[in-house]
């Protein structure tokens, strides 16, 4: 079969053919439908991330059974899933409760999940080490489903902790519309009465940003005067909730100077920003949170969000082949909502 591998930090992910995987006991053989193309993955690929190549890339990944190991039961061949992308030990307490994005043995484990240091869904069929790890699609198209398992999932889980905060008379920056922000601007309608302002350093995804409901959309390239629109909008209160979804320093900068007092700063983006501290800046009562991925039970509820139609992947197709040149797409912020490479 096909896959597009990783192989060392600084080099382009190669395409190549491997012999089909089959299942060890307790493990599922997923024939995939669609892997996300994530901007993780650019980290990966071109900073050094701590994982040990070759390995198939592609850790938003969807399909279908294509057989089971000894042991596993319930799951049947052709039965529609999402795989779930942060592996922990599975025998935590914090893994027993779904959230193995937060596993406590994690330094222990080799992997960070398929597609992250141990190969993932770039390929015709992927094997999942545990039925555990499985989410059924509930009638979603799995190539449309693929990047609801992190692209929609990771917004998804910072949302969620910030809703106490999302009250009506609130305001929430989102910045960065890509892959992650286009999904959490369609979030946080669907679960909040907050007013929306989407930011971003390209026009066309501040375009994309209104067609999907922000009220108002400020372009940060000059991030003194985006500071100060984004501040008039939100009033003396200031921003209540800033999600950053790139997580540089002008980005970092930018939320800790407009989150007002008793509100909460979230960086996602992993841009290598630092948040700085001085007294009251950023504001006195402000929560600094860093939340990594999300739970198997919230990738449920983001499956039941899409389901019935609420939030929805805007996804551009690509072949497998066409990896590397995707790849660059996404670094030059080329890519409109998600890349899903389909083999
Ligand atoms: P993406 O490339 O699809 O989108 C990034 C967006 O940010 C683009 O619209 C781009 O125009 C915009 N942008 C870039 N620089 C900017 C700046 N200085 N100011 C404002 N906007 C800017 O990326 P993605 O796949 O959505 O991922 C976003 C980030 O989140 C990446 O750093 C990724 O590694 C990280 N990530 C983190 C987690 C987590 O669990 N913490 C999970 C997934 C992804
Ligand atoms: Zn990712
Ligand atoms: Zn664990």
């Amino acid at each position: 079969m096909k896959a597009v591998r990783f192989v060392e930090t600084g080099r382009p992910p190669e395409i190549v053919e491997l012999a089909t995987p089959t299942p060890g006991p307790g493990q599922v053989l997923l024939k995939i439908a669609g892997a996300g193309v994530c901007h993780s993955d650019l980290h990966v690929l071109d900073e050094d991330m701590g994982m040990k190549g070759p390995f198939t890339l592609g850790h938003e990944n969807a399909g279908w059974i294509a057989g089971v190991g000894g042991g596993v039961d319930g799951w049947k061949e052709g039965d529609p899933v999402a795989v779930y992308g942060p592996w922990g030990c599975g025998r935590c307490r914090t893994c027993q409760s779904s959230a193995e994005n937060y596993c406590e043995n994690h330094a222990s484990i080799p992997t960070f999940g398929g597609g992250l240091g141990s190969d993932g869904g770039m390929a015709e069929y992927m094997i999942v080490p545990s039925p555990r790890l499985l989410v059924p699609l509930h009638g979603l198209d799995p190539v449309q489903a693929a990047p609801l398992s992190d692209a929609a999932l990771t917004p998804y889980h910072a949302i969620k902790a910030a809703l106490p905060l999302l009250t009506p008379d609130a305001t929430v920056l989102v910045v960065g519309i890509g892959g992650l922000g286009h999904m959490a601007l369609q979030i946080l309608q669907a679960l909040t009465p907050a007013t929306v302002i989407a930011a971003d350093i390209d026009d066309e995804k501040l375009a994309h940003a209104k067609q999907l409901g922000a009220r108002h959309t400020i372009n940060t390239r000059d991030g003194q005067a985006a500071a100060e629109a984004i501040s008039a909008i939100a009033g003396a209160r200031g921003i209540t909730v800033a999600l950053d979804f790139v997580g540089a320093q002008p980005t970092v900068d930018l939320c800790a100077g407009v989150v007002g007092r008793n509100s909460r700063l979230t960086v996602v983006g992993l841009g290598g920003g630092t948040v700085q501290y001085a007294a009251n800046r950023p504001p006195y009562g402000c929560q600094v949170t860093i939340p990594y991925w999300g739970s198997r039970t919230e990738l449920m509820e983001v499956i039941a969000l899409a389901a019935s139609g609420r939030i929805r992947a805007h996804t551009e197709v690509f072949k497998l082949d066409q990896a590397v040149e995707v790849y660059q797409r996404l670094r030059e912020g080329k890519i409109n909502g998600r890349a899903v490479l389909v083999p």
